[in-house]
């Protein structure tokens, strides 16, 4: 067999800077070793063994047990101390970790090298034989659990039986604990070895195992964590320190800011006297970190060194796990902090004005996806609605849902598009799939940097934690709060991640602020992307939302969506309905000055910014009365009898008429978009009528007004010509009745695949291009873009049929493809047209890096997702 590159590397002889052969963790130790910083001492076995791993079938290659004793007898040296040894014994805690973060996702054992006879030794070395029988059943417990696949269950089941919690005191509790522990590992059928080097050797092959388990590889397939990107875990064997020697040690996790907020100052619980499961599990309720100044004050000052140290070395917030042993600190791990969007903004433009990074290097760390969550709304704090609790603000934003106790049953209603709050305890890794289906997440116990808030945190998901006021009922299908069930499985709650309330009613919620920090980052992406930004906009409201995040334009205004308001639905269906021109011109009159009116807001809003009116593309079927629906009314009345129900049926019947001529097998491929246009040419008219007497109205008043209008559904050219006919003919009338110019472009969008291929005939008749990429994708995969993503597409995703929802990201491939053709044929009769792009891509961070990539002038998305689309084409453009 080939040389078998260096298995093993020790901390202070590793190179920090590869995460891809030490893993995260690895890496962070080595560096800090580096640094001087308190580390205890210990080795990484790389990431290529566990490649080797694989390739062999699941087992460790030849050689390496040799290697790893002989490690373990260097860190004997290091420590004085001896692995196995009944009266000095050396433990160490075998690791995960893999090149990128994935927090909780594999497995990790404490405590290894403990045994009948070690614990002994443990007990004289610490003189507290209560805390050698904890950390032995601990030991056992974890092992059982991850190397032989016991229940773990059992054992919390045991636990309790006997009467034994966190601080346990009770030497004989103990011993039963660990005696009925070990019977539950036998019960397994395996033995549970007493040789550390036996023990060793399984944990280190179940931490590679780890990384195919399920949450694991559910965990990449959500991040998108690719082969390149990772493609295995390493393992870090430390030696032991312990933070439950006694009233002076302790264990925590500190941010080197506020993960939530991003405020400039220590953040994290710790708690005296405990392992690091316990703050992580959430099992306890820990103490603020602000705490430990008062109550180790020199261990505080010290700890407030290294982060500093850390963050001016990695110049990223840093996630520090520490340990204090009999007074002494230890770091047991640093990693870049996973921070709420709101924070990773604050401390990106914090860091640059602090000289630690460059504005490009801070415009690169904010995840433009992840700004949704400082976009979310709030609770409205007019409302008066009193909260049943309140537990710890996790992660923020509100949200409603309903209630959920059952991780499983969370994940298969969430799975069916229901809104889900997932209430539990407290999370283990194990619950993740139910956190990705869930809306939001509500634990009982446990602090900010407990699973739950972490896990949730890092999704953007709204998080309350530690509400030790709710109590859950055994079975598991209500909660209570002072004795009373407060909600029950099934009922609507809303929750705060931003206050941690919790209240037993879906409560109002209002659009967020934006920092001084966010319009930074916006101003500075700005100034960066090679790409405009438009938005897609049907209300004043919605472009005056636009304007304020910087949107440079409209660049879809759907004129169908503005009758989907109330009152002129009914206005709307009249004139779908209406049987002769007369009836039809009646109904336009009164729609042309509703339009009028919407426009002339909307262009005011834009102030001489480009604005795109799209013709009528209704599709029909949302606004037509449904034929079942009528036919029993129809029924109805004639039971009824009588003279007025007689003419109501009439009407009735009028309609189901007209509703059984309109109908159609496949609307959406139907009588929409320039089809109805032509066949119905006043609607069309009366459109182009409002845009052009708007835009006279505002010019004479001095408001500057630059609008364009583009048809939907072109498939021909001559179709395109037909409308291009009208709109000159009526803009012509609108001059003359004005006695103005009116500056009004026309386009055509690109949405129908024939379109695409005859694009240098429709660039001869079109001003501007719009691409529709929602019709377009469905056009050119022939998936319905109404019930695909409800049926085959999410298993086509499952099974990696496709690799992305083509509905969300531009296929670049097919429907790409047929993009630069386009415009390389556009571009070819005119030099410089205008080609943009309206479709939902156009707010989405990688179809926006291609948009750019194929010279679009501009993307459209809608409204509430320009901060989203000016970062990424900032990031494009970088
Ligand atoms: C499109 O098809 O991409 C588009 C913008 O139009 P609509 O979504 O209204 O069909
Ligand atoms: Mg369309």
């Amino acid at each position: 067999s080939s040389a078998i590159a260096k298995p093993i590397y020790f901390f202070d002889e590793a190179d920090g800077k590869n995460r891809a052969l030490l893993g995260g963790k690895g890496a962070g130790l080595a560096e800090m070793t580096k640094l001087g910083l308190p580390v205890p001492p210990g080795f990484i076995i790389t990431t290529d063994i566990c490649e080797k791993f694989y390739e062999a079938g699941k087992r460790l290659p030849d050689g390496l047990m040799d290697e790893v004793r002989k490690s373990v007898r260097r860190l004997e040296s290091i420590t004085g101390k001896k692995f196995g040894d009944a009266k000095n014994p050396l433990l160490v805690s075998v690791r995960s970790g893999a090149p990128v973060s994935m927090p909780g996702m594999m497995d990790t054992i404490l405590n290894l090298g403990l045994n009948d006879q070690t614990v002994e030794g443990l007990a004289a070395q610490s003189g507290d034989a209560r805390f050698a029988l904890d950390a032995y059943r601990r030991f056992i417990q974890m092992f059982g659990k991850i190397v032989l696949g016991a229940d773990d269950r059992q054992f919390e089941k045991a636990l309790v039986g006997n009467g034994i919690n966190n601080n346990s005191s009770d030497e004989k509790a103990l011993r039963q604990v660990i005696a009925s522990f070990r019977s539950l590992c036998e019960a397994t059928g395996k033995r549970f070895p007493d040789d550390p080097y036996k023990q060793i050797e399984l944990a280190i092959d179940a931490v590679f195992r780890s990384w195919t388990g399920k949450r694991a590889v559910e965990y990449r397939r959500q991040y998108g964590i690719t082969p390149d990107m990772a493609n295995g875990t390493a393992v870090t064997v430390v030696a032991m320190v312990f933070g439950n020697m006694g009233r002076d040690s302790a264990t925590g996790v500190v941010f080197t800011r506020n993960p939530e907020t991003g405020e400039k100052k220590l953040y994290g619980d710790y708690l005296v006297n405990a392992q690091g499961e316990d703050v992580v599990s959430g099992k306890a309720n820990p103490s603020h970190i602000d705490q430990l100044e008062s109550e180790m004050p020199q261990v505080f000052g010290q700890l407030s060194q290294v982060c500093q140290k850390l963050e001016n070395h990695f110049r990223e917030c840093q996630d520090v796990e520490f340990t204090v042993e009999r007074g002494r600190l230890y770091i047991l791990q640093t990693r870049t902090a996973k921070m709420s969007a709101g924070a990773s903004v604050k401390t990106s433009v914090d860091m640059y004005h602090e000289g630690l990074i460059n504005k490009v290097e801070a415009l690169q760390r904010i995840d433009p996806e992840g700004l949704e969550q400082i976009l979310y709304p709030r609770i409205d704090s007019h409302v008066k609605q009193k909260p049943v609790a309140t537990g710890v603000a996790a992660s923020p934003g509100a949200a409603s849902g309903i209630a959920v106790f059952d991780v499983a049953k969370a994940e298969a209603m969430g799975k069916r598009g229901e809104k889900v709050i997932l209430i539990r305890e407290d999370t283990k890794p194990d619950d993740v799939p139910a956190f990705f289906q869930s809306v939001g997440i509500l634990t009982t116990r446990g602090g900010k940097t407990s699973h739950a808030a972490v896990v949730a945190r890092g999704m953007g998901k709204p998080c309350v934690v530690g509400c030790s006021q709710i109590e859950i009922d055994p079975e598991g299908a209500s909660f209570s709060v002072a004795g009373r069930v407060a909600v029950s499985e099934g009922q609507k709650i809303t929750i705060d991640g931003s206050t941690g309330r919790v209240y037993t009613v879906e409560v109002p919620t209002v659009a967020p602020e934006i920092t001084s920090e966010f319009k930074e980052i916006l101003q500075w992406s700005a100034e960066m992307k090679a790409i405009r930004i438009r938005a897609n906009a049907d209300t004043p409201e919605s472009a005056t939302l636009a304007r304020k995040y910087g949107a440079e334009g409209i660049g879809l205004c759907r004129t169908e969506r503005m009758f989907n308001q109330h009152d002129r639905i009914a206005l709307f269906t009249k004139m779908v309905m209406a049987e002769t021109e007369q009836e039809r011109e009646k109904a336009l009159a009164e729609l042309e000055r509703l339009q009028k009116s919407d426009f002339k807001a909307i262009f005011k809003e834009m102030q001489g910014l480009p604005v795109t009116i799209r013709l009528l593309d209704p599709p029909l079927h949302e606004f037509l009365p449904k034929e079942e629906d009528l036919m029993m009314q129809i029924f109805e009345l004639k039971s009824e009898g009588g003279h007025k129900a007689e003419s109501e049926m009439l009407k009735r019947e009028k309609m189901l008429r007209r509703v059984r001529e309109l109908s159609e097998i496949n609307p959406m491929l139907g009588h929409r978009g320039v089809r109805v246009g032509i066949t119905f040419p006043e609607i069309y008219e009366m459109q182009i009528r409002a845009v052009c007497e708007a835009a006279a109205d505002l010019t004479k008043e001095g408001v500057k007004v630059e609008s364009q209008i583009m048809v939907p559904q072109v498939a021909t050219v001559n179709e395109l010509a037909t409308v291009r006919h009208m709109f000159e003919s009526v803009k012509r009338d609108a001059e003359h009745r004005h006695k103005i110019k009116l500056k009004i472009v026309f386009g055509s969008m690109i949405e129908v695949v024939r379109s695409c291929l005859v694009a240098d005939e429709i660039a001869h008749v079109a001003d501007f291009l719009s691409f529709g990429t929602n019709d377009l994708t469905q056009a050119t995969f022939s998936f319905s873009r109404e019930d695909a993503e409800g049926k085959f597409l999410p298993f086509y995703l499952e099974k990696g049929v496709i690799a992305v929802n083509p509905f969300q990201s531009i296929d670049q491939k097919g429907v790409g493809r047929l993009m630069k053709m386009t415009i390389e044929m556009a571009r070819k009769v005119k030099k410089d047209m205008e080609i943009g792009i309206c479709g939902e891509h156009g707010g989405d961070p990688k179809s926006i890096e291609f948009c750019t990539a194929i010279g679009l002038d501009y993307v459209s998305a809608s409204s509430h997702r320009i901060p989203i689309a000016i970062l990424a084409a900032a990031q494009s453009a970088i």
